[in-house]
């Protein structure tokens, strides 16, 4: 681990609103990882961006009579509130449509091309006479080549999931009337020349997924192709030649450039040398699996393209997709729910835990379902977390006026539960190195349960010898969970750290002193009330029948 860090996570399209899937695989965990990583004392920035470009927001914004750049900002700023409520933390949150990206996309187009790594070739495209455009990927409709189901685009079957070579029966999306088919010059990424050094590089580096290299691996091995980067539309960086004029860079030739550009932006503005920053940090970019092509093969082969200028990723963590009640999520069929209508049912940290506690580090899918949800809340997050802290903090205000007490001589169980408090730092600390957030809180909630037992076997409430001890361990314990859990539960940590009495800012603590007894006789803690409020199985029912249903 550097003591640097630049993480950023897979960029939201600015095309809808974000919901439980987006935040499953990527933006909470990046999010809790920046946070864990601040406490370490590592310079962490978070960054992330929206993504502007592409035909679909193209054709969306001119459905609804806006301009493009209208229709993103709208949905930039929409994006950007749902991830604050929902207490994702961006250090900064830009755009892809920003002049910065747009001037540094071209420049890396223009360092591959005169390096060689770009070549141009005419292609045949379909073409709109009424229209008198170019028609790529959404503006043309028409049958499955394999399926046969009917108006589908041209990019992409939903009905198979398969991008046909070419779609039957082919329609301009915006007239209806049959394209014909002309000849247009495109730039082409060598994509190709690539191979080797890619294979190289996923080989070499220990820290990407072992079973997402050996199929990306396998990949190359079966043959990359080179890959189109060119779009004839208006909405996109424009591709900085002068005989490519009316012509833009595919979206995600330029979207993940953003992460370097954003990153310059922010760190310059901060005055500090940010192509040095970025060179002497870890890298961490944290996607869902369906990105795994642009981000183990684009992605690097750009950045080895342009001399690594600015160094590759060290972790790509790659998880897998969300389903709904054990179904795919779809907006069409509202089998799906919005972070924003979660967020008016339940405070953020509840989905929080949730999200992560069913969360590995692989590209599984995982199931958002909602009766696990109410149980996982009530049994664990509340009886064992939000009992135990309010049982502790309650004793202490009850039988010493919330004064915490000075130890006595220390007994067997209480040596047992200084030492959980002694090694909990390190051991979630690696945890979360490696990624493992689900088994980091795992961690978290046995050493609550732990102590919580302690309690109980001590009986301080019979005022039997040795209840000081107890109560002071229970406090530092308290203290050693509020830090455990910031990263996970920004909310309800500060509600402990305040509970605590601490004059301090949980933000201002550092991860080792979790393990620490930093809470001495005569603290006075502040005011114990309950963290959290049981999910009822009448509410959890109501939302779940919402599901599926048109409105
Ligand atoms: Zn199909
Ligand atoms: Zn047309």
């Amino acid at each position: 681990m550097r003591n640097k860090a630049i993480i950023t996570s897979a960029l939201p399209y600015a095309n809808g609103e974000i919901h439980l899937g987006h935040v499953a695989s990527t933006y909470l965990p990046a999010d809790v990882t920046t946070r864990f990583l601040k406490l370490k004392g590592v310079e962490t920035y978070y960054i992330c961006a929206s993504d502007d470009y592409g035909t679909p927001i193209l054709i969306q914004s001119e459905k609804e009579g806006k301009s493009p750049k209208e229709y993103v900002n709208y949905w930039n700023k929409r994006d950007y509130e749902d991830f604050k409520a929902f207490n994702i933390d961006f250090d900064f949150f830009y755009k892809t449509s920003s002049p910065e990206n747009v001037k540094f996309v071209q420049y890396v187009f223009k360092k591959l091309y005169d390096a060689g790594h770009i070549y141009e070739s005419d292609i045949v495209q379909f073409y709109c006479k009424n229209d008198k455009k170019f028609l790529p990927d959404r503006y043309v409709k028409g049958t499955c080549p394999y399926c046969k189901a009917e108006d589908q685009y041209s990019d992409l079957c939903e009905q198979c999931g398969r991008v046909p070579p070419e779609i039957d029966d082919p329609k301009c999306s915006i007239c209806g009337q049959t394209p014909t088919k002309e000849k247009t010059k495109h730039y082409f990424f060598k994509l190709k020349n690539f191979s080797d050094i890619l294979y190289k590089w996923l080989d070499e580096n220990n820290n990407l997924q072992k079973d997402v290299k050996k199929y990306v691996q396998n990949w190359i091995k079966s043959g990359l192709v080179d890959w189109d980067i060119t779009r004839n539309i208006t909405w996109g960086v424009p591709i900085p030649l002068e005989e490519a004029k009316g012509k833009v860079l595919y979206g995600w030739f330029d979207n993940h450039l953003a992460y370097i550009s954003t990153t310059m932006k922010f760190l310059d503005e901060r005055r500090i040398n940010g192509k040095e920053f970025w060179n002497t940090a870890d890298i961490y970019h944290f996607i869902g699996k369906d990105i795994v092509y642009h981000h183990y093969l684009f992605l690097p082969a750009m950045r080895i393209g342009i001399e690594e200028e600015y160094k590759l990723p060290d972790y790509i963590p790659t998880r897998g997709h969300l389903t709904l009640e054990s179904k795919k999520i779809s907006k069409s069929r509202n089998w799906y729910i919005s972070l924003k209508e979660f967020l008016e049912y339940y405070p953020a940290d509840y989905l929080r835990f949730y999200l992560i506690a069913i969360n590995p580090y692989s590209q599984d899918d995982l199931n958002f379902d909602w009766d696990e949800f109410a149980t996982r809340i009530n049994s664990e997050l509340i009886d064992n977390i939000g009992n135990f802290v309010n049982r502790a903090l309650g004793f202490t205000k009850k039988s010493f006026d919330g004064v915490i007490p000075s130890p006595e001589d220390y007994d067997q169980l209480d040596k047992e539960s200084e030492a959980k408090i002694k090694t909990l730092a390190n051991e979630t600390s690696e945890l979360i190195e490696q990624n493992h957030l689900d088994r980091a809180l795992k961690k978290i909630l046995e050493f609550s349960s732990h102590i919580n037992q302690y309690f109980q076997h001590k009986e301080p409430w019979k005022k039997a010898q040795g209840t000081k001890t107890c109560v002071f361990l229970a406090a530092n314990a308290v203290k050693s969970l509020g830090i455990a859990l910031y990263p996970f539960l920004p909310i309800s940590s500060e509600k402990i750290w305040e509970q605590l009495g601490m004059n301090s800012k949980i933000t201002e603590q550092t991860w080792d002193s979790i393990s620490q007894l930093s809470i001495k006789p005569n603290h006075a803690i502040g005011n114990p009330v309950p963290l959290f409020q049981k999910v009822e199985d009448s509410d959890v029912k109501k939302y779940k029948s919402r599901l599926g249903k048109q409105n």
